[in-house]
Parts: C-alpha cells; structure tokens; sequence
C-alpha cells in the first residue's frame, strides 16, 4: 500500500503578472503550501468582510522555482532528484510507476515534464538511465511516432489485458539503446503534437501526452534467466481549466473546450479519495482523529471536486464508490497508476500570482484530494512478454 505522493511547484511570475507589482499569493515553507487570498487586502468583499483568508495544505514536495536568485529556489535537477530519481528507484526495483503534471496552462507542467533547450525537465533526465535495454511507447489515442511505421492509422483503440491491464492496440513500440535515441524519439513525439495543433499552446492545453518507457531488466532466478518487465509513464495533462464549466462557457466554442478525460479523472480521484478515507477511518476507529492524513486545510474542497460526477453518492454512504475508469481514455490507460499497481507521483504546477488566486486554490484542493489515493504497487516478477 502506498500514498500518491503529491509535489507542487511554483513558477515565476511572467510579464503579465509583473505589471501591476508582482504581488504574491502562494508562499511556500518546508512542505507547506500557504494561499492568500491578497484581492481582500485593505478592501471587503461582497459580505463586507475585509480579513485577509489564509489557508495552507500539506504536500510531499513543496517547490519554489519562482526566482533562481532566492535560497530557497528549486531548479530543474532538484525537482529531478527528489521525483525522477524515485521514478527511477521505483522502475529499478521492478514497479510501475507513474509521474503526472496538474495544473492550469501556462503553470510549468510541460516545463517540469520536458523542460527547454537550455533546462532540461524530467522526462529527457529520466531517459537517461544506464540500462541496456529500452522500449519506448509514446501513446496518445493517436499515435505521436506513427511516422516511423507504416501504419496510418490516425485513431486507436484501447483494450484491456487480463493481467498486464489497459493498453492501446496498434500503438508503435521503438526500441533504443541508449539515451540519445530516446530523447530522439522524445523530440519526434513533441514535435507531432505540435503539428497537429493550430498553435502550440492548443496543443499542450488541450491534450494529454504520454510517455511510455518499458524498463525492462534481465536477471538470473535460481541460475534460470528471467525478466522484470516495469511500465513508466510520463503525462503532461491538458490544462485544468478544460475541466471547468465555467471557462467553458466563456469560449464560443463552448462544449468542444470541456474535456471528458480531465472531467473523468477529476471524478476518478475524488471517488478514490473518499474510498481511501472511508477505509482508513474503518482500520483506525480507535484512534485519534487527525485531521485528514493529506494534510489540508479541513475545508469545502469536496465540492470543488466531485463536481456532478456520478460516484458521490451523499455523505454518510457506507458503501464503497464505483470508479468509473472506463468513462475515457485517460483514466483507462492510468487505471494502474490510480488506485493499482503502481507507484505514483503527480506534480501540481501553479502560478505565484494573486491574479490566479482561484485557479491555484482549486489546484491546491486537487491535490491534496489527489494525496489520499492508496495504490497496491507490486513487483512485476518474470512477466513474459
Ligand atoms: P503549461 O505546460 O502548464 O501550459 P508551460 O510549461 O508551457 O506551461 O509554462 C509556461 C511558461 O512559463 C513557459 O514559457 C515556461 O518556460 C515558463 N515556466 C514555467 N515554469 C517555469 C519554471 N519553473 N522556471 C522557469 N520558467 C518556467
């Protein structure tokens, strides 16, 4: 049984944020998240209250990589050697693991995720690993490396393995040998995703990519050579905001901007959650009520959350939710790393500005939700291809 383990980190503050003094909202300390809401400072709002709300939650991993000048800051290789370095140690041992980016566009997931030229972020640092044999899958429903294979097809399917789990049939697998060859494929992938866009923001805004590396370890069983086979993914998720009704409805374009798989997994996380609680809370009867093992501020965020999503069922059920990881894509192919067999990591990205005070709060509440899904990660022994 393991925890999700939940890291937020903080951008800097881009030009628009500047103009108007920079004024911060989110602080960070040790492994602590504090959000103030600064829009009430020396002014009422609407119940003509004027004190200044704060409210903090607990994570994993707090980062600070607002400014490099600041002691605290937190760089590109030391967001890696907390969370890469534990994907890696988690793979290594025989595991799946899986390592999400959260947040709302233009927060840093594709950043934290890929990284630029100059800053290399975690999935091209994860790639680099001392292991001889490598395969890469990179899988949306549309396959990012078609390119290389002759089959054109534009949409696939996913399909589900007795034991191995959800996969996409028809995907293209590359095998590479070293590190170069798969940051070559990584460029590749990036590259289609972009195309395929009509602007490149369309592109990380609006879908989920996923990065597939299959770490696969010869070892000697009982003088019988054998195979631990361990399944890492890498996903850069569409921006939070997809999931919001409210920006939705702002968008001529209305419905087409709600996306289902962002909705679903919204939905997925809060009914893992409350399933989590409810059997901690069976084991622990006796003891002393602590407030909510996330961490966070006791608060309304269920609500925020569970947002007409079927499994809620009204406080009090005793009955344990349904999971409705069939309802898309997204949530079928992360059913092992929500809930399963695997160890999993999700990254939430929020700006440090109080223009984005809701939009991070709602972030903060995501994950601390995120924060109570127990896994059953397991050592994937001798899984014959
Ligand atoms: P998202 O993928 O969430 O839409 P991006 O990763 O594209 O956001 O980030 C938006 C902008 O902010 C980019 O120009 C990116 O380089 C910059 N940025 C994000 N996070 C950081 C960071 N930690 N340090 C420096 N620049 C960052």
């Amino acid at each position: 049984m393991a925890n999700v383990k939940v890291a937020i980190r903080v951008r800097p503050l881009n030009a628009r944020e500047g103009v108007d003094g920079g004024r911060l909202a989110v602080q960070v300390e040790d492994k602590l998240v504090r959000i103030k809401n600064t829009k009430l400072d020396g002014r009422q709002d609407v119940h003509g209250d004027s004190r200044e709300k704060v409210l903090e939650f607990g994570f994993d991993y707090c980062y600070w990589s607002v400014s490099p000048e600041e002691p605290h800051y937190a760089s590109q290789e030391e967001v890696f050697q907390d969370l890469g370095v534990s994907v890696l140690a988690g793979a290594s041992e025989g595991y799946n693991v899986c390592l999400f980016a959260y947040g709302q566009t233009g927060t840093g997931k594709t950043y934290t995720m890929m990284g630029t030229q100059d800053s290399m972020g975690l999935t091209p640092r994860i790639c680099q690993v001392r292991n001889r044999f490598l395969e890469i899958y990179n899988e949306r429903v549309r396959d990012l490396l078609r390119g290389r294979e002759r089959k054109k097809k534009d949409s696939l399917r996913v399909r589900e393995h007795p034991e191995k789990g959800p996969y996409v049939q028809d995907l293209s697998q590359h095998v590479v040998s070293d590190y170069k060859q798969a940051v070559e494929l990584l460029e590749e992938g990036i590259a289609n995703r972009i195309t395929a866009a009509t602007h490149i923001h369309d592109a990380s805004s609006r879908s989920h990519a996923i990065f597939t590396i299959q770490y696969t370890q010869a070892i000697l069983e009982n003088n019988l050579p054998s195979e631990i086979v361990s399944k890492i993914h890498l996903v850069d998720l569409a921006g939070s905001e997809r999931a919001d009704p409210h920006y939705c409805r702002d968008r001529l374009t209305e419905g087409s901007n709600i996306n289902k798989s962002l909705v679903t997994l919204g939905i997925v996380i809060s009914a893992l959650a409350q399933n989590s609680q409810m059997s901690s809370s069976c084991q622990s009867i006796n003891s002393v009520a602590s407030e909510g093992d996330a961490g966070s501020t006791v608060g309304s965020h269920t609500s925020s959350l569970s947002g007409g999503g079927g499994g809620g069922g009204g406080g009090g059920g005793r009955r344990h939710c349904f999971i409705p990881y069939r309802d898309s894509v997204l949530t079928w192919l992360l059913k092992d790393s929500l809930g399963g067999n695997s160890k999993t990591i999700m990254i939430a990205t929020v700006s440090p500005s109080c223009r984005s005070y809701n939009e991070t709060l709602s972030t903060l509440r995501y994950a601390a939700h995120a924060r109570n899904i127990v896994n059953k990660p397991r050592v994937n022994e001798d899984a014959s291809v």
